[in-house]
């Protein structure tokens, strides 16, 4: 028996047939959402029938049942277009602080705080003392004063943020002289010139790439210059015949000249990071004692709390900062201030940090636990591996991420697995992509390695292997 396509055509349902019969999906999803739907896949249905315009009739034994058709078909694009584009990750990377895995991952205590701000009013600007409005900064700036011996401080959305509210407020359309070795590019779109482009002020460069003299800050300066500023050189290091200024020897020239000396510290530690074994980094209360008047820091690279910018020193000029419109613009929510302000009160406790501060256990995790972690596990991938591929501890090297201490490397071990064959290894590693919880590695010449110093849960990294191996067998 055969249909034509004109009978087929005539037999399409209406959207409100169908919807009569989709009670139960209303009630899921909405009638708004399963309407649009509806017509969306009539629509397909329709257009795929008439584009078979050679075949003027079509084989069946019975027409089909369109409505069903269409009700399971909706039901699978509900799902997944209301499936989460956010989810959680294994970073296996050996990037410790990696910007496009969101960063730092925070300690339960803000965690907590962040769920107890976000469930009731609060004090956020109402000081209870007085029941007259209050400022947002005083839940955190006594805090960020102590722990970086600073006058004052504000916090801003990210130091993007806060370099751009700094030279806003102190030199709108006036010159900030700048090290060409510093004209830093971090992570695609934040770069220092053409930050400064939008302040609006207007970049001096001085010096050299490879080395920069007072005497270039001196000869720079005019009746134009507003402020003289250093920036961390986070992700890059310039080796050999070099030379850049200190931050005492620019404070002085500052001081001279009569303007603030600001210093865009990038990661901006809190702490000494020697302890972890890395090399040490001028602390936050080490670059204001050199003599910085404002320092601009991220609140989630190695503070290893919530994303955020900090701006700490002079108070006057922070008044200034905190006068300027934009500081509105770019304030943080009461959940960024809820958890920072549970990450400042661990810095507080530095003994508590090593088992607290997420960011700070994998920096100070060491490589004889990292290996004695690969080898249990080793085991349990190579098993789920097709047989060509070739799995093995190896030695790695981890790095904190995110523009801190760009060139040291902290030793690690990784699951290494080795093919021959380019393509099966780039699917190993898709596929790994796919998992219900995505296990993210590194490729590199055939091999793709999964450095374990972030991994958490082995359980659960464990228990989707089943569904690796189904995948690779598919
Ligand atoms: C990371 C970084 C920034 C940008 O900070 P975000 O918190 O990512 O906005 C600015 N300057 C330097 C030197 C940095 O390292």
């Amino acid at each position: 028996m055969t249909t034509s396509r004109q009978d087929l055509l005539r037999q399409l349902p209406s959207v409100d047939q169908v919807l009569h019969q989709a009670q139960d999906l209303i009630t899921e999803w909405g009638h708004q959402q399963v309407t649009e739907q509806v017509r969306l896949e009539i629509d397909t249905l329709r257009s795929s029938m008439t584009a078979q315009a050679t075949e003027e009739t079509l084989e069946a034994e019975k027409a089909p049942d369109f409505i069903d058709q269409i009700l399971i078909s909706i039901e699978v694009k509900l799902q997944q277009s209301n499936a989460n584009s956010l989810i959680p990750v294994f970073n296996l990377t050996g990037t410790i602080l990696h910007t496009n895995l969101g960063r730092a991952i925070l300690p339960q205590q803000a965690i907590d705080a962040i769920v107890i701000a976000a469930s009731s009013a609060c004090n956020l600007e109402f000081d209870l003392d007085s029941g007259q409005r209050g400022d947002r900064d005083s839940h955190i700036e006594a805090l960020l004063c102590e722990l970086c011996g600073a006058e004052a401080v504000t916090v801003v959305n990210n130091n993007a943020a806060a370099v751009l509210l700094v030279l806003n407020s102190l030199a709108l359309n006036r010159q900030v002289p700048v090290s060409r070795g510093e004209l830093v590019e971090i992570g695609g779109s934040f770069r220092i010139p053409e930050v400064m482009q939008r302040a609006p002020c207007q970049l001096v460069e001085v010096g050299a790439t490879n080395r920069t003299h007072l005497k270039d800050y001196a000869n720079a300066i005019n009746e134009q210059t507003a402020l003289l500023m250093k920036v961390h050189t986070s992700n890059f290091s310039i080796q050999g015949f070099t030379k850049s200024v200190s931050k005492s020897e620019l404070a002085t020239l500052a001081k001279e000249h009569g303007i603030p000396f600001v210093v865009d510290l990038g990661s901006g530690n809190l702490i000494d990071m020697a302890q972890f074994g890395l090399p040490p980094e001028p602390t936050a209360r080490q670059s204001l004692v050199d003599g910085a008047d404002l320092i601009t820091f991220s609140g989630d690279k190695l503070l290893g709390g919530p994303q955020c910018g900090i701006i700490a020193g002079r108070k006057d000029l922070l008044e200034q900062i905190r006068r300027n419109p934009l500081k509105r613009a770019l304030r943080v929510d009461k959940l960024t201030i809820a958890a920072l302000s549970e990450v400042l009160k661990l810095y507080r406790h530095p003994e508590k940090l090593k088992q607290a501060l997420p960011t700070i256990v994998h920096m100070n995790r060491s490589s004889a636990d990292i290996q004695a972690q690969a080898n249990r596990l080793l085991p349990f991938w190579s098993t789920v591996m097709p047989a060509q591929f070739n799995c093995s501890v190896q030695p790695c090297d981890s790095q904190v991420g995110s523009g801190a201490l760009p060139i040291s490397t902290l030793p690690s071990f990784a699951i290494s697995t080795l093919s021959k064959n380019d393509a099966e290894i780039s699917r190993l590693q898709a596929l790994a992509r796919q998992l219900p919880k995505p296990v993210i590695g590194r490729l590199h010449d055939k091999c793709f390695s999964l450095d374990l110093r972030c991994l958490d849960d082995e359980t659960q990294f464990i228990n989707q292997l089943d569904m690796l191996a189904s995948a690779l067998n598919a």
